[in-house]
């Protein structure tokens, strides 16, 4: 492991500070001082940018952001055994980093970040679906954020950028790609962490468009894909009868044939059906 800034190299830092990992947290740690510099790189450019980092842990990504020149990181960490170790990281980088000991679902970091913002993370499994449904659906768009650069299972990747026809596709992949552009930017085997995971991850970044791909009214939106994947199997014309009683005129006018699945709707088609629903409600 290389030196990229003059701190301890991080097995220290976790021996010096007794951070074994938790399971409860979802610990699964970056030791590898060139691989976090590499995903702070794939953030996109960081000098004139605060960055949200949510789950620091003993602070390997935050070297990472900090050495790649991020202005400012601000950094929420729930694990208090973390927080003497990332003090010495602030030492190191001068009114740079400011640390936050709590729950990222609770704490509102926007009292403390200046824009532009990104968010960079190496997030724990257990709520990083959450977060992410959260950053992609604000009251108003566009959102705090311009990019978002976050690990996940694989799987959960691959269903963020899902395209028609496939498994993966679903209410994820249209929830991100209806108003982000995201893209898988590294693949990581569970070797890459200590401990390693049962499963594969992937970075993904997301970077927010300025207003939405297509129009729609988000709630409308969310409704019909929701009823559409909850019964994947059935053709458009019964998983969506709850809708409308006129629901095959209603998908025939957004130019969706009734006997279609959701699988095989691209988000465009989505959109159709979301503004011809509400046109019908009119
Ligand atoms: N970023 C570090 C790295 O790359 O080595 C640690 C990543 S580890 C997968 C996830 C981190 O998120 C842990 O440090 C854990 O304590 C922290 N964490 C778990 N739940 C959290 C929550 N609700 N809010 C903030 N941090 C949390």
């Amino acid at each position: 492991m290389s030196q990229i800034d003059g701190l301890p190299p991080l097995r220290e830092v976790i021996a010096t500070h007794g951070i074994a990992a938790k399971k409860s947290l979802g610990q699964n740690f970056l030791l590898d001082l060139n691989l976090t510099a590499r995903i702070a790189r794939s953030a996109g450019s960081l000098p004139d940018c605060d960055i949200l980092e949510i789950g620091p842990g003993p602070g390997g990504l935050t070297r990472g952001l900090l050495a790649e020149g991020a202005r400012r990181v601000m950094a929420i960490e729930k694990d208090s055994r973390c927080i003497a170790a990332l003090d010495e990281i602030s030492a190191a980088y001068p009114g740079r980093l400011h640390v936050i000991n709590g729950d990222a679902l609770e704490v509102d970091p926007l009292a403390h970040l200046t824009p532009p913002i990104r968010v960079a993370a190496n997030l724990p499994y257990n709520i990083g679906t959450e977060l992410l449904v959260r950053w992609l659906t604000p009251p108003a768009w566009p959102p705090f954020w311009e990019s978002l650069t976050l690990m996940f299972q694989r799987e959960v990747a691959q269903r963020i950028v899902a395209e028609p026809g496939s498994k993966a596709y679903g209410r994820l992949a249209i929830l991100a790609q209806w108003r982000s552009d995201p893209h898988i930017v590294l693949d990581l085997p569970p070797e890459a962490f200590t401990p390693p995971p049962k499963v594969s991850s992937a970075v993904v970044h997301l970077t927010a468009l300025p207003k939405p791909r297509f129009e729609a009214d988000a709630q409308t939106l969310s409704t019909v894909v929701a009823a559409a994947f909850n019964q994947r199997r059935k053709m458009l014309r019964s998983a969506l009868k709850s809708l409308s009683p006129e629901i095959e005129d209603v998908l025939l006018s957004a130019g969706i044939k009734p006997t279609e699945r959701a699988e095989q709707v691209p988000l465009e088609g989505f959109c159709a059906l979301a503004r011809a629903v509400d046109a019908a409600k009119a």
